[in-house]
């Protein structure tokens, strides 16, 4: 079985003390992560207070990118060695925003998504999309090529430690979400290509989430989908109240 993942992406969002704060009001209220697993990426500056935060709840405290060297003379970059060191056990790579702000290509992700898990990151590799290429025919190729470059030279044992995010650009922020059956025909799309790479057995186990304007409106359509195993929720994570109806959907 699969256990669904409520996660939320705050992006460039809080200070350290209003990250905390908002960890210290969800913390008592969240379910066994054998049940629903519950997870926040913060910003880097916050990570380290946010997990201590966390400690003794199911809440789990994710990075939202990091780099795929462990050290060396990279300024400004965030080691993925030293996120695991810190209690960072999750990681999002790929998110569309680093795709089209800061030019990350499918082969700089596939660098990060091998290092992540060499030193024991569970990446959630976000896999874009655009209404453009849904009009005009090309989205298929599109989200294929993507997971095929992204994941590309795993072990059967490493892709386990995966999870995969389908986050159509045209949903992200906009307020408008993919309807419940094009957000799971994205995350079909996906699981069908992870098949083709390690087997089925390996893609059943997968989770594939959805991100795109999710919120408490359209959550249970969402996660209703049998192959939606769960969201990624941008804007609708930064309340505590929100972000705790969204986990008890
Ligand atoms: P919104 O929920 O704000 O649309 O953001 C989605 C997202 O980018 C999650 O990674």
């Amino acid at each position: 079985m699969r256990v669904p993942i409520i996660a939320g992406n705050w992006k460039m969002h809080k200070d350290v003390q209003e990250a905390v704060s908002f960890i210290k009001q969800v913390k008592n209220q969240l379910p066994p992560a054998d049940q629903i697993e519950t997870a926040i990426a913060g910003p880097t500056l916050c990570l380290v207070p946010m997990v201590k935060a966390a400690e003794e709840s199911p809440l789990k405290i994710m990075a939202e990118n990091c780099y795929y060297k462990n050290e060396g003379a990279y300024t400004g970059e965030t080691s993925p060695y030293a996120l695991y060191q810190a209690g960072i056990h999750h990681v999002i790579l790929g998110h569309s925003e680093r795709r089209t702000y800061f030019n990350e290509t499918d082969e700089l992700i596939n660098k990060k998504v091998k290092a992540a898990l060499t030193n024991g990151l569970c990446p959630i590799v976000c896999c874009d999309d655009t209404m453009g290429r849904r009009i005009a025919g090309k989205k298929v190729h599109w989200v294929v090529s993507r997971i095929l470059a992204d994941l590309h030279g795993l072990t059967n044992n490493e892709i386990c430690h995966v999870t995969v995010a389908y986050e159509p650009s045209w949903a992200i922020g906009t307020g408008e979400s993919a309807d419940p059956d094009q957000a799971a025909e994205g995350c079909y799309l996906i699981r069908q290509t992870i098949s083709d790479m390690y087997g089925d057995e390996v893609a059943n186990n997968v989770r594939i989430l959805y991100g795109g304007s999710v919120t408490t409106s359209n959550i249970n359509a969402l996660m209703a989908k049998n192959d939606i195993d769960g969201v990624l929720v941008g804007a609708a994570s930064l309340n505590p109240e929100t972000f705790l109806q969204l986990v008890h959907h």
